[in-house]
């Protein structure tokens, strides 16, 4: 039977062709081509500095060290990959939790500002499925309060929030080139910031906490000596990485596009059937539809419509269970699922349906159908 997944990454011809043209030469980590793709993000998103990593999990890791917290509470969303409220353990801190909006699934900036306490430092948001976070006013409530912003734009790139790039709006933003992401490098992510301090922290910390780059110490006219000033770790990224995600760069407009015009399928024919609600998209953002997610009506069990979508090959899947859920935050935290109303009904009812751009016009009609047929088998 054919399976359509959730997601999957797109890698031509052309692609290859690049990533074996770096394999070829002689420098195949952290040289040429990894500026290269740093300076091409920091351009495309409008920020100064790029610092590319080996993983999405990694730059966030990166970002959060980076800003030098010291101990204190960071206020996060609960409806996230848990790698967004790990990279706040890694650094020392404890998460917070604040609820999400009920259209967008977005952090809450009124519960941002209820979460804040002498002890926060920092707000770390996400875009959710590629829809921009409030960040407008989350910045305002921040900076009121003097708190960094990490954005996790996993989902987001391209993506913009009142005519401007997610990636130039946080102190730093994080993005994934994780296979289901907009583009791959394989594993793979980059911090962007604007802030030259900052940058130039996340290098050292990529990089064992050593000042100067492999290039610069065996690179002709290059010194052997070295100084550790920070626990870095070695997170650092490939050229033949580099190569294809560049390569990938290129396409992104033409990705953006594809996923825009299935969401546009999805929500045409979707959007007047019984027992499903389908996501909202606020008028003034560049949605880059990462993943689409649907919330099945109330009396509709949502294992139940996933487990049925699957048996007729469509890769339902559920983002996500809430991070306050998962036995190791409830073994070290004391969360509470009531605090989060909307998150518990969000979660209990959301349903992931497939969605990226080498998807034929077909996969489109067959994930439709069986949506149409769920939903009728399931209702009433
Ligand atoms: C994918 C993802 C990450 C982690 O990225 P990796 O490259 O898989 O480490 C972090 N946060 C969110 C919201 C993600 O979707």
């Amino acid at each position: 039977m054919r399976f359509i997944p959730y997601g999957l990454h797109w890698i031509d011809d052309q692609d290859i062709e690049k990533v074996v043209k770096v394999l070829k030469g002689d420098w195949i980590v952290m040289g040429e081509k990894v500026k290269e793709f740093e300076d091409a993000i920091c351009g495309y998103v409008g920020a100064r500095y790029g610092v590319a990593v080996n993983s999405g999990t990694a730059a966030l890791d990166v970002a959060m060290n980076s800003l030098g917290l010291g101990e204190g509470e960071v206020i996060t969303t609960p409806l996230t990959f848990v790698a967004t409220a790990h990279a706040i353990l890694y650094a020392g801190l404890r998460p917070v939790f604040a609820d999400i909006q009920r259209d967008t699934f977005n952090i809450d900036p009124a519960d941002v500002e209820r979460k804040i306490t002498d002890r926060t430092r920092a707000v770390a948001c996400v875009d959710f499925a590629g829809h921009p976070c409030e960040i407008g006013e989350i910045r305002k409530i921040a900076d009121e309060h003097g708190l960094f912003v990490i954005e996790d734009a996993a989902h987001a790139l391209g993506a913009e929030y009142r005519g401007r790039k997610v990636g130039s709006l946080a102190d730093v933003t994080v993005f994934s080139f994780h296979p289901v992401k907009h583009i791959t490098t394989g594993e793979g992510g980059m911090c962007v910031t604007s802030k030259e301090k900052l940058a130039e922290r996340m290098r050292i910390l990529r990089n064992q906490g050593m000042e100067s780059s492999a290039m610069e110490r065996f690179g002709p006219g290059g010194r052997w000596v070295y100084d550790v000033k920070m626990l870095g770790r070695n997170y650092r990224m490939t050229d033949f990485q580099a190569a294809l995600g560049l390569s990938q760069l290129r396409k992104l407009e033409f990705f953006i596009r594809r996923r825009e015009e299935i969401a546009r399928m999805y929500i045409d024919e979707l959007s007047s059937v019984d027992g499903i609600e389908l996501p909202a998209v606020r008028p003034y953002v560049r949605h880059v539809w990462h993943i689409f997610t649907i919330l099945v009506e109330r009396g509709i069990n949502r294992d139940e419509f996933v487990a049925l979508l699957r048996k007729k090959g469509i890769g339902a899947a559920v983002h996500y269970p809430p991070v306050y859920r998962f036995t190791y935050y409830r073994e070290r935290f004391d969360f509470r699922p009531e605090d989060f109303p909307v998150t518990e009904e969000v979660t209990s009812r959301t349903v992931t349906i497939p969605l990226f751009p080498r998807m034929k016009e077909e996969d489109v009609r067959m994930v439709i159908e069986a949506v149409k047929e769920t939903a009728r088998e399931l209702s009433g």
